[in-house]
């Protein structure tokens, strides 16, 4: 390891050198293994009339490989009675288990679905925490939602830190900033939206100060959804420096270096395409498209050509950090997406506007989406309070505010935040919802 680089020969790797082994892995090892074992991937591949006979060089898998996206695997788990869709690859009733955990997906677009997990020693994220700074002695605060999380604390003991758990939970900040001020930890996994709005909250009532909480971490990470620019500029007032971290395709996970210049995808563990989200094709680097990803490294429940239903961009020109894997932005999610008059619309789009109102700032809104194409853009968001004027002003205010971010005036319903914050697991609200 190196100052910066926690595995500098993986991290900087040339490009071509890493493209070789991207190959040596998937052709070589992954997708025989899971061609043979995987009863999703071979009556995908078997439905789609290819053979892994027919996959003998990359551009072979990137023309010939069928895909499979939740709705497959949810299908298959339903109509074969397998509880795991058709994707694992070995015995779960061999002596001992091959599992050392099983999680749950957290349902945000449907039913949850199970994720087996394996873990021994460090996990990938060991790269990240300590590109944060963290090193061996450290305290590190693990603040994770319940329902997943392989081995996060393995990853913390991996680069000699300590973990300190805590619940993802508001009610636990007392409980942190004693913690914070006693053990100086130094990093913190993970912060979300909620978590932030409720810590300006109700930080001067419990007695804290945000700056003084956060001043020994070195690096904080945030996750759950798009950051917006209100929840940004109260990380930035408390002097925390944040990196976000977000999902790749179910297959990995990708976080900022310090350049905070797009989210690292470790391509040595994960495979990954943007591809046109209404078709095949691949998009230009750097352009909008849908996240499609293969495991390199996961032979329990192996995910081949897995559309994540995630709409990024995705760069593979070299990080001024030095290392040379792909960086992304995740931009929405494609069954998000509405369009109005012909004007695609995504979450994202309007949230700005949203948190321009001071009442509506803490930007809980969803969007109204029985169907893709619609007339009309409606919206339902929380307000804090009734403003000077009454919620008839509010109302109009937002309307304005949208009308002028996308050039559509949105039919908008008000409702308290609190009902709102209801609908969520703890990180992250529905942004999506029928009706
Ligand atoms: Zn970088």
């Amino acid at each position: 390891m190196s100052d910066r680089y926690f595995e500098p020969d993986a991290e900087t790797m040339p490009r071509d050198q890493l493209d070789e082994l991207q190959e040596e892995k998937l052709l070589g090892d992954l997708l025989p293994w899971a061609y043979k074992r995987s009863p999703l991937v071979r009556a995908t591949w078997d439905a789609a009339g290819v053979s892994i006979d027919d996959v003998t060089s990359m551009d072979d898998f990137r023309e010939k490989a069928p895909f499979v996206d939740k709705d497959a695997i949810r299908r298959f788990r339903d109509t074969s009675n397998d509880r795991y869709g058709g994707l694992l690859c070995v015995d779960p009733l061999r002596a001992g288990g091959p599992f050392t955990a099983v999680f749950s997906t957290s349902g945000t677009t449907g039913d949850p679905t199970l994720v087996p997990s394996v873990t021994s020693g460090p996990s990938i994220l060991t790269r990240e925490f300590w590109e944060m700074g963290c090193r061996p002695g450290d305290y590190f605060v693990e603040m994770l939602f319940t329902y997943r999380g392989p081995g996060i604390h393995h990853t913390i003991r991996g680069i000699g830190a300590t973990p300190v758990f805590v619940d993802h939970s508001p009610f636990e900040f007392p409980n942190v900033y004693r913690l914070s001020r006693e053990l100086r930890p130094t990093g913190w996994y993970t912060m979300s939206t909620p978590l932030i709005l409720a810590l300006e909250q109700m930080a001067p009532a419990m007695g804290i100060d945000p700056r003084d909480m956060f001043a020994s971490y070195k690096g904080v990470i945030y996750a759950g959804e798009p950051l917006g620019a209100r929840a940004r500029a109260l990380l930035d007032e408390w002097g925390v420096n944040f990196f976000v971290h977000t999902g790749v395709a179910d297959v990995g996970a990708a976080t900022e270096c310090r350049e905070h210049d797009g989210c690292h995808i470790w391509e040595d563990i994960a495979f990954v395409e943007v591809l046109d989200p209404d078709g095949t094709d691949p998009v230009a680097d750097g352009e909008r498209g849908e996240l499609v990803g293969t495991t390199l490294v996961d032979k329990i429940a192996p995910l081949v050509r897995y559309r994540s239903d995630d709409l990024v961009r995705v760069t593979r020109e070299r990080c001024a950090c030095g290392r040379t894997h792909a960086r992304m932005w995740p931009v929405g999610r494609k069954s998000d997406e509405i369009v109005v008059d012909g004007v695609s619309v995504l979450p994202g789009d309007v949230w700005p506007a949203i948190e321009s109102v001071a009442e509506t700032e803490a930007a809980l809104f969803q969007v109204i989406r029985p169907a893709r194409e619609l007339d009309r853009l409606r919206l339902r968001v929380g307000f804090a309070s009734e403003g000077p004027h009454g919620l008839a002003d509010v109302r109009d205010r937002v309307i304005d505010a949208v009308e002028a971010c996308v050039g559509l005036v949105p039919d908008v319903e008000l409702v308290p935040n609190e009902v709102l914050l209801r609908q969520g697991p703890p990180h992250k609200i529905p942004r999506v919802t029928k009706q």
